[in-house]
């Protein structure tokens, strides 16, 4: 049998008005008009989201309740700050048990694919392996090196493992160390990708040398900064409520005008559950100039091209992979892989 929704279907360029028929997980129909069968759902139809940036790996933090320093530095710098201390002593099965929390928020919320840097070099990519079994999500695990150096066999070990390398910051490494890294992973087709000037403005030159597939935070980066991102096709991960944390705001605005890709992603899961949502919800508000087209692309459209994911996406004979969303509050009404249909 053939189920329906009907509305606004965003196709990245803006929304025509029209039905998606599907059926056994995969679209039959996209037509304009009206359906010939029952409608389970009317609002905005947009491709599942993407979460371009977690920490997944923090999320058992998040259960302690403690007052954690709103220091960037303090808390999430490898390897001294607190969090990586807590990483170092909690016990695998606390890590997972956070892991699979933070999973399960995404996978409700209508994330299907996110983005997680990896901490703890091989052990870590094992950890959220484990905790993403018979999960129906997808995971793009951009791993790390246990130190802050090259090792040849490590990163070897890590790219056979992972979708790439996603690490801290230029400021936390030895430049030579970090460039052999980044060569590597180019070497090999993957994803490189890092932080960048996000409490501290870095050399922009010095990231780009990297050739990084695409780079997070960039607050405190200048115009000439963000358009040198531009004009390499660079997109910035803003994480707007993790930066409120520590006290941070992105030039938003700067970044529209420069028109740098924006995606959008959660950062520290011990700091904001990974809803994506939420997020996009949070930047609507800090800037009013962005139209809903520009929202929703940060989280579908922009980082599906970024992590080479399926592009065509709302197609017939594309998995059925969809969210609807009511028109006036954004609120998921349909979430296509929670229901069984
Ligand atoms: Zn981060």
């Amino acid at each position: 049998m053939t189920w329906y929704i009907r509305g606004d279907i965003f196709t990245g360029e803006g929304f025509e008005r029209g039905y998606i028929g599907f059926k056994d997980g995969r679209i039959v129909e996209h037509n304009s008009g009206t359906p010939s069968g029952r409608t389970v759902a009317e609002g905005y139809i947009v491709p599942c989201f993407v979460n371009a940036h977690t920490h997944i790996g923090d999320s058992f933090i998040r259960k302690k309740n403690i007052d954690l320093p709103r220091d960037v530095v303090e808390l999430v710098a490898p390897p001294h700050g607190l969090k990586h201390k807590m990483l170092r002593e909690a016990s695998e099965d606390e890590i997972i048990d956070g892991m699979i929390g933070s999973i399960d928020v995404m996978i409700k919320s209508g994330v299907s694919h996110f983005c997680d840097f990896r901490e703890n070099g091989i052990d870590g990519i094992h950890m959220l392996k484990k905790a993403l079994d018979g999960k129906k999500i997808f995971s793009i695990i951009l791993s790390r090196p246990q130190k802050s150096e090259y090792d040849k066999k490590e990163i070897e070990i890590l790219l056979e493992n992972s979708d790439g390398i996603g690490l801290s910051s230029i400021s936390d490494w030895e430049y030579p160390e970090i460039k052999k890294i980044a060569e590597h992973t180019r070497r090999k087709k993957k994803i490189f990708a890092l932080h960048g000037s996000e409490a501290v403005r870095e050399d922009i030159d010095l990231i780009l040398d990297l050739k990084p597939s695409f780079l997070i935070h960039m607050i405190k980066a200048t115009e000439s900064d963000l358009i040198r991102a531009r004009e390499n096709n660079i997109p910035v991960v803003v994480c707007p409520r993790s930066n409120a944390f520590f006290g941070l705001k992105p030039d938003i605005k700067l970044m529209r005008q420069t028109g740098v890709d924006i995606m959008l992603g959660t950062d520290n899961a011990m700091l904001s559950p990974p809803n994506v949502l939420d997020e996009l919800k949070y930047l609507k508000n800090m800037c009013r100039e962005f139209s809903l087209k520009e929202l929703l692309n940060m989280i579908t459209y922009i980082p599906r091209k970024a992590l080479n994911l399926d592009y065509n996406i709302l197609g017939v004979n594309s998995l059925a992979d969809f969210v609807v969303l009511d028109k006036k509050s954004l609120k998921p009404v349909y979430i296509s892989y929670l229901e069984t249909k």
